[in-house]
């Protein structure tokens, strides 16, 4: 049994850009926020996650 997963992506490309930095890219959607990867760490541990990513 082969399956191909043909729509993998959850944040493509151009979806919506950071809340924080404008960025465009992979960006993390929690609690209503738009952040990138990057913004997403230093902000997370505000929000009291350890380690999401
Ligand atoms: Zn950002």
């Amino acid at each position: 049994m082969k399956i191909k997963p043909k729509k993998e992506r959850k944040f493509g490309k151009g979806s919506r850009p950071c809340h924080r930095c404008g960025a465009y890219g992979p960006t993390v959607r929690t609690l209503g926020l738009y952040l990138c990867r990057q913004c997403f760490r230093e902000i997370a541990p505000k929000l009291g996650f350890k380690k999401y990513c």
